[in-house]
């Protein structure tokens, strides 16, 4: 039905339907690693979501999906509450969203069209986002993002990884929580994949040590169904010795809780974590246009195919962190950035592209 055309009581029904619905999809794609259905389909049922919440604002639902992050954290880890809450991030689909997110911005701020807003751009990495926190210079605690508000400790898993130092160079704050991606990248996971299929990796191998002897073990095949699963399945392993064994990698472009924040602007602080030493995203820029901005994803998004790992848009953030603290945040998003979001046919042309070269 169009949503034009429901009635209040059809549209709660659809509400409540759709609640559950996307609940049940986020267990399995946030938990299980194992999506249920498409992005495209998942991202459809979001918008119809979000197109009857905005028609009928009333009906807005408690659990409502559009007020949630994520899925909470498996019984299978330990908690951990985040100091500063780890969000999602608002989609642009056009050059006039992205248009529409600049004039949002400068109307928040009252910023006049000619007074300079720097806005950086940098490719939406396509892995699971992860918290790491620094106390004196030295890796304490690692968690996944989870609900937002309370993530997974996978401190151990996190430790081996050899993109996440256990201690900062230079002359880090005395807390420092750095966040980013943990992300695989095509051709390890092809080749995990091909691990999985043939058995000998010690997340299949475990069953077979309790079988019992002389029966041929139940042995279940598990492969991923993308890179982004397979990175999230493999750093949330209950042993991180199998963690250990995945090629898992990590960018760094972000923080949380901070004694100092080593920087005045996005960029400085990214530059700030690269000198702490870890690895940055080689495609971050800085703009003070839009123009640049959509010059910059029209050039990433030529580059995809050939990067080697999975993106799924670009992100922009405003520069200056006095203005992003100004600009603050709504529900489940940051104000001061938003994801410019590939089509889906180009998705499709991605995957195809890897499919063959696997
Ligand atoms: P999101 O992934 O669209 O955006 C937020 C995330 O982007 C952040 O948490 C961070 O991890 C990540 N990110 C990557 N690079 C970044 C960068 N440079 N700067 C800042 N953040 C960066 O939002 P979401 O709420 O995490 O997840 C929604 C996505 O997950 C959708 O694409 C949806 O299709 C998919 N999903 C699919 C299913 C399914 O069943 N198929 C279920 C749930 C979610």
């Amino acid at each position: 039905t169009p949503v034009d055309d429901l009635t209040p009581e059809a549209a709660a029904a659809e509400l409540e339907r759709l609640a559950a619905l996307l609940a049940d999809y986020d267990r399995h794609y946030y938990e299980e690693d194992a999506p249920a259905v498409s992005d495209a389909e998942y991202d459809g049922l979001r918008r119809r979501n979000l197109a009857i919440e905005a028609r009928f604002p009333d009906l807005v639902r408690a659990d409502s999906p559009s007020l949630k992050v994520g899925t909470a954290p498996s019984a299978k880890f330990a908690k951990i509450r985040h100091a500063v809450p780890m969000l999602s991030l608002d989609n642009a689909f056009s050059d006039e969203d992205v248009a529409d997110f600049a004039r949002r911005v400068r109307r928040f701020l009252k910023l006049a069209d000619s007074a300079p807003l720097a806005i950086t751009a940098e490719p939406k990495i396509d892995g699971l986002s992860l918290s790491l926190r620094y106390e004196e210079g030295r890796l304490v605690s690692a968690a996944t993002r989870g609900d937002g508000s309370v993530g997974e400790d996978v401190t151990a898993n996190a430790r081996t990884l050899d993109d996440i130092p256990n201690r900062l160079m230079g002359d880090a704050p005395a807390v420092f929580e750095v966040r980013g991606e943990v992300y695989m990248t095509h051709a390890d996971f092809a080749a995990l994949n091909e691990r999985l299929a043939r058995g000998d990796d010690p997340e299949e191998a475990a069953p077979a040590a309790e079988g019992e002897a002389g029966a041929e073990p139940a042995r279940k095949v598990r492969q991923f169904a993308n890179p982004r699963n397979a990175a999230a399945g493999s750093l949330r392993q209950k042993d991180p010795a199998v963690t250990r064994e995945r090629p898992l990698r990590f960018f760094a472009y972000a923080w949380g809780q901070a004694s100092a924040v080593p920087g005045a602007t996005q960029t400085e602080v990214v530059e700030a974590m690269a000198g702490f030493g870890f690895q940055t995203n080689p495609l971050m820029r800085r703009f003070e246009d839009i123009e640049g901005l959509i010059r910059h994803y029209r050039m990433i998004e030529a580059e995809r195919a050939a990067l080697g790992y999975d993106i799924d848009g670009v992100v922009y953030k405003v520069d200056d962190l006095k203005l992003q603290e100004r600009l603050g945040f709504v529900s489940r998003f940051p104000r001061w950035a938003i994801a410019h979001k590939f089509s889906a046919e180009q998705a499709t042309t991605v995957v195809r592209a890897i499919e063959i070269n696997v």
